[in-house]
């Protein structure tokens, strides 16, 4: 599933160079991921690196936005025109 950035983001601006799909963008108030090309960095990364990255773990999976490894797999491909290693 998509990931989300919670009100509790501090604006440091750790995450939003480090997304490999800029997914991470600055909102109104705090930054926010477009769940549209948030893969949980599948195809990139063994892990999300917004999570690893950010200070104060304000960034947590997206309840609204439950995708499987599959359609997070179809979502990578769509995005990038490659399959994932
Ligand atoms: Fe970007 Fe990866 Fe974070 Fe999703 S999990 S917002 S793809 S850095
Ligand atoms: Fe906000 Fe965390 Fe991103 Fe910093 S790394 S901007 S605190 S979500």
């Amino acid at each position: 599933m998509a990931l989300i950035i919670d009100d509790s983001c501090i604006n440091c601006d750790m995450c939003e160079p480090e997304c490999p799909n800029e997914a991470i963008t600055m909102g109104e108030e705090v930054y926010e991921i477009d769940p549209g090309l948030c893969t949980e960095c599948l195809g990139h990364y063994d892990k999300p690196t917004c999570v690893s990255v950010c200070p104060i773990d304000c960034i947590d999976p997206d309840p609204e936005h439950k995708e499987s490894q599959d359609e997070l797999l179809i979502k990578y491909a769509r995005l990038t025109g490659k399959s994932p290693n």
